[in-house]
């Protein structure tokens, strides 16, 4: 361990806040960002210099080895504020813990948790005008790290940036969502990358999801490689299959992103007695479920949309649609996870951390 978990972030304001500028009834996600952003590099294997300073472009050298190799990962994670004024961030410790994996398996250096603790409460703090209370309103936290070496030799780097920048976001109606169940491609494979937020993961996925896209689906749920008889996970959400009473999910692996959303969806269902079980799912009890009525439900679990329910899939070009549920399980852990976060109901799993 070094030293860089006692290290002082070094601050500087913005003379004025560009919050006056947003129409925050109308955002979109991820494309406006606050005042401020956290900085630091890693350089002589030690991380140094953490820095808070006002959010702008960085200056880096063409030949950085993330624009060439993509070492390069990232997590997405949420600040809420109550009606009392209060800022909450959700299983942060969650996010800390998952970007050194995927660190790790990118042969990155792991940052520090302190710092990563420290750096995110000091930040939040900083620009918790950006935060506003309402249902659905929510911050966008994006951590990331990148390879910053200045050599395009195809070799792990010796220098990395972590940076921690953040974005207003409200809650968004999806519409209905109908998904294509991958038959083709694949986005992760036995000994790949895919239980890393890895950023090619993402990247690789765009071409696929576009020719999905042209045929009417707003995502694809990948299959696993080999046979792709069996469903795995959505571009950046777990997904959950709901037979007559029971929830489905695919099981944790190095193929798939062991998601916060979706361990909380465990664990809000287990409370509840529903019964979820983890374990390899194959499209063809998806599709018989269907015909025979018993699929009640899809839905997705991640950070950025929450729950998104799905309406109805796609497989061997015969699309299978889903009806509404009264009382669905996606709305009502919707509401209790978005009730949990915002400070509306009791917190019984201590998720909720109050920022500093
Ligand atoms: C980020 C991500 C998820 C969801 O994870 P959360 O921690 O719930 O946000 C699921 N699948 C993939 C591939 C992801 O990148």
């Amino acid at each position: 361990m070094n030293s860089s978990n006692t290290l002082k972030i070094n601050i500087s304001k913005v003379d004025k806040s560009r919050i006056d500028n947003v129409d925050f009834n109308n955002l979109i996600f991820g494309n406006v960002f606050t005042d401020h952003m956290f900085e630091c590099d890693h350089i002589n294997g030690e991380w140094q210099n953490p820095t808070i300073r006002p959010y702008g472009p960085l200056t880096i050298d063409p030949s950085a080895k993330v624009f060439h190799y993509g070492q390069a990962v990232f997590e997405g994670m949420k600040a809420f504020k109550d009606e009392q004024g209060e800022v909450w961030l959700f299983r942060p410790e969650e996010n800390y813990k998952r970007i050194n994996k995927s660190a790790k398996r990118m042969a990155m250096p792991e940052f520090p948790i302190e710092l990563f603790d420290e750096a995110l409460h000091t930040l939040v703090r900083m620009d918790s005008q950006w935060v506003r209370p309402g249902v659905g309103n929510s911050l966008y936290i994006r951590p990331f790290i990148i390879a910053t070496e200045c050599n395009v030799g195809a070799s792990v780097s010796s220098k990395f940036k972590f940076m921690i920048i953040m974005s207003p976001a409200q809650a968004y109606y999806s519409g209905s969502i109908k998904v294509e169940i991958a038959e083709h491609y694949s986005r992760s494979a036995n000994g790949g990358v895919g239980a890393a937020k890895a950023a090619g993961n993402y990247g690789a996925q765009f071409y696929p999801t576009e020719l999905a896209r042209e045929k009417g689906f707003q995502q694809v749920i990948w299959t696993d490689a080999n046979t792709h008889e069996y469903l795995e996970e959505a571009g950046t959400m777990n997904v959950f299959f709901r037979v007559n009473d029971t929830l489905l999910t695919a099981p944790i692996s190095d193929r798939i992103l062991d998601g916060v959303t979706r361990k909380s969806v465990i664990d809000l269902a287990k409370r509840q007695n529903i019964t979820v079980e983890e374990r390899r799912v194959r499209v063809s009890e998806i599709v018989e479920a269907s015909k025979n009525g018993t699929l009640k439900e899809i839905f997705g679990a991640g950070t950025a949309a929450t729950i998104s329910p799905i309406n109805g899939f796609s497989f061997q070009d015969k699309v299978y649609e889903i009806d509404d549920q009264e009382d669905s399980y996606s709305a009502r852990f919707k509401k209790e996870l978005m009730g949990i976060q915002q400070n509306r109901i009791e917190d019984p799993f201590g998720w909720r951390i109050k920022v500093k």
